[in-house]
């Protein structure tokens, strides 16, 4: 190459670098990517899936190929003029063919294989939650993997963190964090793996928050900041007592971290500033309990100081997370307060309201208290503008706490409560719309989600987006720094940072993660919006439907009450419903269970038979004495079951009767049906005269007879 040419070549390149591929800064990425988009006419319900019998096959394979298509142009068309570096020559070489050979004999085993999963596609799986996923949530999905964007870093996803933070702030307006786009700029919402994730999060975060203000006294000290006050009453912070900093609300200790910076700030030229707040951030990190740790932290709050052992309140149906994550964050599990059910299965607020005078009482700080939209095993709602209202009562009496929203399950159905301009709409044109749902208590619920503090939403539960998307939305986004960690490799080598510049993996607990999700649960909200025309619409007629399959199951417990006893115990709050079987004139609690898992047995996942021998399929879950109140389960089992409450023990109580061999009629726990009725299609026809509901409706006494007849019932 000569000399003119080789200098003509590097100019070229570096025209390219500057003007025809200029490194597209966030901002400049996030204009292209228009608006929030969301499609104004409402979703035609069967056009979202690929449908039971893929009736939408076609459609679907044509978006896939264009998926594929466009990959593989874009792989092409970045730097042209590089040479390829496969061959058709090897591509049709010995070797390679018998290794495709041997790819595609592996690839027909795995698919044959897979044909054992669970239809969940099918109107007759009416189990777990989970059941079709929409085709804007697997193309999506499908589309960004092909690219392998890591949200861990800008730089190794500068488009679809962008996508993740705007669902972010989707999710946070469905909730009602905010309206405008300064206010749900100030929201922090992300893609998680699930809710388990996020509801640690949750508890990471009110960690932090709750103790902020300690740090913030300490570090005030340090700084000999005397003035800085907190609080309605305007206190100065070096003289408040550790107590009455961790009862502050958590917007309140967020406002005394940024009034602790500025107030230090103000007092440097402006050509220091820059420094002075880099020092009192250092030092207040130094002072927070998630840097010292627990043991530090606490050991240093000596006297008047001296705190007790901190708890959270969570609801008896809480997620399991509830107790893993307690433990992982070093509050203990057995620092869980469990508030009992009430009848509707939702949490008693009174005996939550005696909790919290208790704590207030013995001065016990509450981190968090945790109310749950959807509980996995009722789908039931517990009254959050309650809790909300108490948390305003309390703080007024000294005492305060973070509000989590569990809404893992039930999240995506705050879509039903907005219009399309995204406002609040009114409880009488939703109860038209969706067969009665919800009721003034539910509504009043939802309406209370966006007084809270967080909020976990699953979008691959109700959001019908695949595998993993969970989401955490946080109304005051700022406390996500108190979390942030620097990680060094992770932000790109350059030297000025962009304020654009997101890094997600700054603020979360995981690190690598697939920025498929985000784009699938992007295009699954664009296509489908969180409104009542999109989400609103699925999700409610699913509300309706769970009425449907209760009242029915209502009509059957009538027509064979002779015989059986069929209790739907509860109203749907979602789209779960919970029943109970047994046989009438029966009073023993052993045998109600005994019969209940004999229908089970042919209604249930069962590895050693094939999944197609199933007609329908549901869960179970099983009530135990010690998880759920046993007041109210005992009520059930005598008004309605006909069965002897005293029957209903506590589990040490069976294993002693156990070892004397005395366990006739008695049990630990009670045998719950459970159906998700997430499938839109369980209202369609699968025979010219009954639908899916009708049809399992159709075939149970069948089933309750057989089950009695074996058992010799
Ligand atoms: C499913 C669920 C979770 C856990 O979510 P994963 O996505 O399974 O991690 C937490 N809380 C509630 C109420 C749930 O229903």
């Amino acid at each position: 190459m000569s000399n003119s040419e080789q200098e003509k070549r590097e100019l070229q390149e570096f025209n390219f670098e500057d003007t025809i591929m200029p490194h597209l800064l966030s901002g400049e990425v996030g204009a292209l990517l228009s608006g929030d988009g969301s499609a104004q006419t409402p979703v035609v319900q069967k056009a979202l899936f690929l449908g039971p019998k893929s009736e939408n096959a076609d459609l679907v394979e044509k978006l896939l190929l264009q998926v594929f298509r466009d990959h593989v142009y874009w792989r092409r068309n970045f730097h042209p003029e590089d040479p390829p570096v496969i061959s058709h020559a090897e591509q049709y070489s010995k070797g390679f063919l018998a290794f495709w050979g041997n790819f595609e004999r592996e690839l027909f085993a795995l698919l044959g294989r897979l044909k054992s999963d669970i239809p969940f596609f099918s109107p007759r799986y009416i189990g777990h939650m989970l059941s079709e996923t929409s085709i804007a949530g697997i193309v999506g999905y499908i589309a960004a993997m092909l690219y392998n964007p890591n949200n861990v870093s800008w730089e190794a996803s500068p488009v679809t963190t962008l996508l993740e933070i705007q669902v972010g702030r989707m999710l946070a307006k469905m909730f009602g964090f905010g309206s405008t786009e300064e206010e749900l700029e100030g929201t922090w919402g992300h893609i998680t793996s699930g809710g388990t994730v996020a509801n640690f999060e949750s508890i990471w975060v009110a960690k932090g928050v709750k103790f902020l203000p300690i740090a913030v006294r300490y570090s005030a000290r340090e700084l000999d900041l005397t003035d800085l006050t907190a609080g309605p009453d305007n206190t100065p912070v070096t003289r408040m007592s550790a107590w009455e900093l961790i009862n502050l609300n958590p917007v309140e200790a967020l406002d005394l971290k940024d009034r602790y910076l500025q107030n230090y700030v103000s007092a440097f030229p402006e050509d220091e500033k820059e420094e002075a707040l880099a020092e009192a951030v250092s030092i207040l990190k130094e002072n927070t309990i998630l840097s010292m740790g627990d043991h530090a932290f606490f050991s240093r709050l000596k006297g008047k100081d001296e705190l007790n052992v901190p708890i959270m309140i969570v609801p008896q149906t809480m997620h399991y997370s509830w107790e893993k994550g307690p433990g992982i964050f070093g509050i203990g599990s057995k620092q869980v307060k469990r508030i009992p059910i009430d009848r509707y299965f939702r949490t008693d607020m009174i005996l939550l309201r005696r909790e919290l005078d208790r704590a207030l009482s013995k001065r016990i700080p509450v981190i968090q208290v945790v109310g749950v939209v959807g509980s996995t095993e009722e789908g039931a709602v517990d009254p959050i503008h309650t809790i909300v209202k108490m948390r305003n009562e309390m703080r007024s009496a000294g005492l305060s706490f973070s509000i989590h929203c569990d809404a893992a399950y039930g999240g995506y159905m705050a879509a039903c409560f907005r219009d399309r301009n995204g406002a609040l709409r009114s409880l009488p044109d939703m109860q038209v719309d969706y067969g009665g749902w919800p009721s003034r208590n539910i509504y009043a619920s939802f309406c209370g989600m966006s007084e809270t503090d967080s909020i976990t939403v699953d979008p691959h539960k109700t959001g019908y987006v695949p595998y993993s998307a969970g989401a955490i939305v946080f109304r005051d986004g700022r406390c996500k720094e108190l979390v942030a960690q620097e990680a060094p490799y992770a932000l790109g080598g350059r030297e000025k940072q962009h304020p654009h510049e997101i890094h997600i993996g700054k603020y979360i607990m995981e690190g690598s993660k697939a920025g498929a999700s985000a784009a699938s649960v992007f295009l699954s909200s664009q296509v489908i919006p969180l409104n009542e025309q999109g989400y609103g619409k699925i999700l409610g007629r699913t509300a309706a439907n769970a009425k449907t399959f209760y009242n029915h199951l209502l009509e059957v417990a009538d027509a064979v009450g002779d015989e059986f006893k069929i209790v739907p115990f509860f109203q749907p709050d979602t789209n779960i419903v919970d029943y109970l079987f047994n046989v009438t004139g029966n009073d023993k609690l052993d045998v109600m269970n005994r019969f209940s898992l004999k229908i089970y047995s042919k209604l249930c996942i069962d590895p050693e038979r094939p999944v197609q021998t199933r007609r329908f399929i549901v869960s179970h879950t099983e009530f135990g004495y010690e998880n759920y109140n046993p007041i109210v389960l005992k009520q059930i089992l005598k008004e309605q079951m006909g069965v002897k409450p005293g029957y209903f023990i506590p589990a040490d109580e069976f294993i002693s009767k156990k070892a004397k061999g005395k366990t006739d009629g008695y049990d630990d726990h009670i045998f719950v049906f459970r159906t998700t009725l997430m499938n839109p299609f369980v209202v369609e026809k699968v025979t010219p005269d009954k639908n899916y509901i009708e049809m399992f409706m159709h075939e149970l006494p069948v089933r309750l007879k057989h089950a009695r007849t074996v058992l010799k019932l």
